[in-house]
């Protein structure tokens, strides 16, 4: 059989290869939220500039040397430095203007010295693979820059970028000890053929691999906002109880206290109905502030709903809880909330529970703290409570008043 392989068609098909992959993720963007349209944006235009080089060098021989050299090779620069933008948008990292700019100025300064005005081909092969590798080389790095926070699906895209890199620093190694090589850019040895791999494979595996990323970070921010009250940016209940869960099989097995305060807001009502609504939305908002303003890494906060918040605080015995919450209800009633244009005092009843030997679901915990809320409520509010139920004889000297 004969077989033979044309680097012209294999320059065109990579092309419309990877047309065809902008095209795909064209549509798939639309899918995607907003905020991550400019990233897309820059990647699709590297889909459109990467074939655009390419076709213009296999027209090398057919057109002038400013067109197949200077302007393919410019395409081609441009292209990789919008990959490397679009990643940089994508991981919310400063643009690099100076530094992809300047280097896509090389490329162009090189293909312009030694296309045009004093054509060497072997040197100009080598200045500009050097360049590329660089390029694309610092695409991978912006992937695997911080390889703890990531999954494994940056791979694709990233192994995509390494691995192109390295051809081109390969090809520039090569070409310094061996230029026979590459002596046409039409001529089938390992290099060359390696060198369009680059154009044709590396923008559908890459494209691939940046979706893949898109969709899996779009995965994580739905995950993240099911479980993140919208208002106050804490927990809502739904996590709050599966984290509750694990807080107290945490505190079974390390044998530690897990304490729960579970703080009601007095008289919200009254603020919606004097300031207005989205006076009340703010002061949920301060509210939330302010008690993260003393809360340990550990300590946990959540929203129960409406106006009542819940707050988990792990290796905490009950005299702690109760003097933890005693400075809260005091954070509160001493410095009133800003609300736009009024200053309003907020005060909080909180009810105190801590783990004990009978509980068996963290819903029996959760029921002791707002019991002892309400009895706070009931006494008066701007009060601590602590739940009878919770051992405070674990705690002497404590004078913790009882629900
Ligand atoms: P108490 O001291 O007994 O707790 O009185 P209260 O007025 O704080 O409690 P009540 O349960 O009677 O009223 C709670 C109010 O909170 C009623 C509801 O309209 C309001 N509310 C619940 N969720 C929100 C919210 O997201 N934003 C605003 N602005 N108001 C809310
Ligand atoms: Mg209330
Ligand atoms: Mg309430």
């Amino acid at each position: 059989m004969d077989w033979s392989f044309d680097i012209r068609s294999a320059l065109l098909v990579g092309a419309l290869l990877t047309l065809l992959i902008g095209a795909v993720l064209l549509v798939v963007a639309r899918a995607l939220p907003a905020d991550y349209r400019s990233s897309l944006n820059w990647w699709v235009l590297a889909t459109l500039l990467q074939p655009a080089g390419f076709v213009l060098l296999s027209l090398r021989d057919q057109v002038s040397p400013w067109i197949s050299i200077v302007i393919a090779n410019g395409c081609i620069a441009l292209a990789f430095a919008a990959y490397a933008t679009s990643l940089l948008r994508f991981y919310r990292l400063p643009p690099r203007p100076v530094l992809l700019g300047g280097l896509t100025l090389v490329a162009l300064a090189i293909s312009l010295h030694w296309g045009v005005l004093q054509p060497r081909f072997t040197e100009r092969l080598i200045a500009i693979s050097v360049v590329m590798s660089a390029v694309l080389g610092y695409c991978a790095w912006i992937l695997y820059r911080r390889a703890d926070a990531r999954g494994p699906l940056r791979h694709v895209a990233g192994g995509a970028f390494a691995v192109a890199a390295a051809i081109m620093a390969y090809r520039a190694v090569i070409l310094l000890f061996d230029p026979t090589q590459v002596t046409t850019i039409f001529q089938l040895t390992h290099v060359q053929l390696l060198t369009y791999a680059v154009g044709a494979v590396l923008p559908v595996v890459a494209t691939v691999g940046f979706l893949l990323l898109c969709t899996e970070r779009s995965q994580r921010e739905l995950e993240r906002a099911a479980r993140v009250d919208y208002l106050t940016g804490c927990y809502n209940r739904r996590a709050i109880e599966e984290l509750g869960a694990q807080a107290m099989a945490a505190a079974r097995r390390h044998g530690t206290p897990l304490a729960v305060l579970v703080l009601d807001i007095d008289h919200f009502k009254r603020i919606n109905d004097e300031l207005g609504h989205a006076a009340g939305d703010e002061a949920l908002v301060q509210a939330v502030h302010r008690l993260r303003e003393d809360l340990r890494t550990e300590d946990v906060l959540g929203r129960l709903g409406g106006e009542e918040f819940i707050l988990l605080l792990p290796n905490t015995d009950s005299a702690s809880a109760v003097s933890a919450a005693e400075r809260i209800r005091q954070a509160f009633s001493g410095t009133p909330l800003r609300l736009g244009e009024d200053a309003r005092t907020v005060t909080l009843s909180i009810g105190a529970a801590v783990l004990a030997p009978a509980d068996r679901k963290f819903s029996q915990l959760l029921q002791r703290a707002d019991r002892a809320m309400y009895a706070a409520k009931n006494a008066g509010r701007d009060l601590v409570m602590a739940d009878a139920m919770s051992g405070w004889e674990n705690a002497p000297g404590e004078r913790a008043p009882r629900a």
